[in-house]
């Protein structure tokens, strides 16, 4: 079969290292070690904190396989400098925290171009559009901080049943292990056939995949088998996270040397405990982690906070010991807008992630699902899934509602909803027939009572042109200011509306995809955001 293209992501990545030299790959990844420690470490904070002299603080920087001078950088982690950090005089004065900065600034970009260019535009329009839906709507529903930071990738296969490692927050829940999915001839053959159906259905969207959900990948002996199908089918090396990097060197060793041969994504090490931390620093050495984020979830930590989502959420509400390391408000760990598929048990999920909360507690909604028998049927079951859940339209026998989570607010003059995560989206036109429109329209949406042809009906009666009424209707659904669903369809009531601006602090939406949709007014009637 001949190699997919590389996403733009991909090449994105790519580009990165391609245009660090080797000193400054080497600094980097000795950076990278020194802040682990700055902030994993409550001990290492403790020794930094004693150090009298420029030699004491190289010599404890030596101590953990770090070689740069902690002082080049201080800007990035030092509480009196970090008001400086990326000011031009400290750009002169620390030139290697601005290649860290700037570094980071890339990995982010990388991120985004993941987020906004990894649909399936070409492979499968209709879930393209759905899927830019869900992004439209999380960065909406959970705001910049959570929101911008889920990529949505397409697809992840879990190549176990269940997880072994158990841990307390863990935001989806995982059950207990049961057992991994071998690469035997038969099942292997069932993995190289569905990669080939999943190429037809998805294309190079399939460079957002990867093989973990609530299963650690360490579980799975054979897990570098089947990454390596996954690359030799998309021509993409899938991300690795795992909470257990020092349960099987080999296989941890395999699987770095996997990254380092192509160099696609990075991966991921949570760190569940400050002894692993340490081992790790002991095992690996900084250039070898390079390729390897540090999640720091252990306790001493200054970023151990956990995400309010699954059995944190369950620790947070019972009001646990451990209530105090969960974040309050509205979270999720989920990221896949697309197909959770087990192996072993040869079941789909359409999934995408939405808050945790009562009707949801993993974080993520499950849209449907579908059990399959092999490949081909594989196939069929996807595009059933996409064929019913992706209609990208309002359902016309179902009352139409403004999502759960905004409030509407009605201040001098403007009608503007906030989400939960106080994220703003004011309704406006510079037309003066599409704002009239807008003012009768609002109020009826907000009753969560009349379905989209009832609204069209009355607006009609009202003297507003039908058409422009349903272009706008469409407008809105497109940048997911409606409830899709169900679940919280029927529990919606009438909105009420508060006269005043939102809370202070609240943030007008910048989201690009919000401003071309509905900006465009009128003429964007029908057309969905590409
Ligand atoms: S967080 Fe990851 S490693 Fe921990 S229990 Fe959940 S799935 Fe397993």
């Amino acid at each position: 079969m001949e190699s997919a293209a590389n996403a733009p992501h991909v090449q994105q990545y790519q580009a990165l290292f391609s245009s660090l030299n080797d000193e400054q790959c080497h600094d980097l990844a000795h950076i990278k070690r020194f802040l682990e420690r700055i902030v994993g470490d409550n001990t290492f904070r403790a020794a930094f904190a004693e150090c009298e002299d420029a030699e004491a603080i190289l010599a404890l920087a030596r101590s953990i396989g770090c070689d740069i001078d902690p002082l080049d950088i201080l800007p990035l982690f030092h509480a009196n400098f970090l008001e400086q950090k990326g000011l031009p005089e400290a750009i002169e004065r620390w030139p290697k925290h601005h290649l860290w900065t700037e570094y980071i600034r890339q990995l982010r970009a990388h991120l985004t171009t993941v987020k906004e260019m990894g649909g399936p535009k070409e492979a499968n329009p209709k879930l393209h559009r759905w899927r830019l839906r869900q992004i439209i709507r999380t960065n909406n529903q959970l705001g910049y901080h959570l929101g911008h930071h889920i990529v949505h990738p397409l697809i992840t296969f879990e190549l176990s049943d269940g997880c072994s490692v158990g841990c307390w927050f863990c935001g989806i829940s995982a059950e207990k292990f049961n057992g991994y999915w071998p690469y035997s001839e038969e099942n292997a053959a069932l993995w190289q056939a569905i990669h080939q159906q999943c190429q037809t259905l998805m294309g190079t969207a399939m460079q957002t995949g990867f093989c973990y959900w609530a299963t650690d990948p360490m579980d799975n002996p054979d897990y570098d088998k089947f990454l390596m199908d996954y690359y030799r089918a998309h021509n993409y090396l899938p991300q690795t996270t795992t909470a257990v990097p020092l349960r099987n060197i080999e296989l941890t060793r395999r699987i770095m040397d996997l990254y380092q041969r192509y160099q696609h994504i990075t991966n991921r090490f949570s760190v569940l405990n400050l002894k692993t931390l340490k081992a790790v620093h002991e095992e690996f050495t900084a250039d070898e982690m390079m390729g390897v984020e540090l999640v720091l979830h252990n306790k001493e930590s200054t970023q151990c906070k956990k995400s309010n989502a699954g059995r944190a959420q369950e620790k947070f509400n019972k009001g646990s010991k451990l209530k105090s390391q969960v974040n309050e408000g509205d979270s999720t760990i989920a990221c896949v807008s697309g197909f959770l598929v087990n192996m072993p048990k040869r079941m789909i999920s359409m999934v995408t992630p939405v808050a945790a909360s009562d009707v949801w507690p993993n974080g993520y909604r499950i849209l449907g699902e579908r059990q399959f028998t092999d490949a081909d049927d594989f196939a069929k079951s996807i595009q059933s899934l996409v064929d019913e859940h992706c209609t990208n339209a309002l359902d016309p026998s179902l009352p139409l509602a403004f999502r759960h989570d905004l409030d509407l607010h009605m201040y001098d003059g403007e009608v503007r909803s906030a989400s939960n995560a106080r994220i703003e989206h004011t309704f406006e036109s510079e037309n003066e027939k599409v704002s009239a429109v807008l003012a009768d329209l609002l109020p009826l949406v907000a009753q969560a009572t009349y379905r989209p042809g009832e609204i069209i009906a009355k607006l009609g009666k009202a003297g507003h042109n039908p058409l422009l009424v349903a272009g706008l209707i469409d407008n809105l659904f497109d940048i997911a200011m409606f409830e899709e669903d169900p679940k919280f369809l029927a529990l919606a009531e009438p909105l009420q509306w508060h006269h005043e601006s939102p809370e202070p602090g609240a943030s007008v939406s910048s989201d690009r995809f919000n401003k071309s949709a509905i900006s465009n007014g009128v003429q964007t009637v029908g057309e969905p955001p590409s």
